[in-house]
């Protein structure tokens, strides 16, 4: 016992000196028990924060939607209308949600997709907070309430992902050079198809 403790002195002095926590990891886990070793997780593990801490990184409005299910106003968000080009990630844990080559105008005012990047990448369940069933639609990784789904969205999947702006950010086509010399002037110029699968 006197020898663990030792053990744990000497991580957490470690920690403390600044060192990476690489190294109290390995230390913590030749000592076989079971610390708080802080060791990037996996891709796909679940992100989990307390309340406090998502209050802690996210602005007022990304946690009042993300974590409290509040919806921003209609035609506010930044991504409610127009083009965009890239993936649009989980502003909470930064997981991949949707490519922005299935968002289209739904009018509604919030940005809409027929499909998520990838089946799995979204949570569902029964929302019956209002008169009629809605079908929530989370970030499967830190739980990120993101909006709703419905039946009523254009093919190929007549799906209508309806997402607060807030619990996304868009992270640009990789490759999509900018010009050379500022911006051009003009209308927004599509980028050119790549055939990198987005
Ligand atoms: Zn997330």
């Amino acid at each position: 016992m006197s020898r663990l403790s030792t053990r744990f002195r000497l991580v957490f002095a470690i920690s403390l000196g600044g060192l990476i926590s690489q190294a109290a990891g390995a230390l913590a886990q030749e000592s076989g028990t079971g610390s708080d070793t802080k060791t990037s997780p996996p891709p796909d593990a679940k992100v989990r924060k307390t309340e406090d801490e998502w209050r802690r990184i996210l602005t007022v409005d990304q946690f009042m939607v993300t974590r409290l299910k509040a919806t921003e106003a209609a035609f506010s968000g930044q991504y409610a209308q127009g083009h965009f080009n890239g993936t649009f990630l989980c502003v909470c844990c930064g997981a991949e949600l949707f490519s922005s080559k299935t968002k289209f105008d739904s009018g509604t005012g919030w940005p809409s997709f027929w499909q998520p990047i990838k089946k799995s990448a979204i949570a569902r369940q029964w929302d019956y907070s209002e008169g009629e069933p809605r079908m929530e639609v989370m970030c499967s990784r830190c739980d990120a309430h993101l909006g709703h789904v419905f039946d009523d969205g254009p093919a190929p999947t007549g799906l209508r992902y309806c997402i607060n702006s807030v619990a996304i950010k868009l992270k640009p086509v990789a490759g999509n050079a900018k010009p050379a010399k500022g911006k051009t002037k003009g209308p927004k110029k599509r980028a050119p198809s790549t055939s990198e699968n987005q």
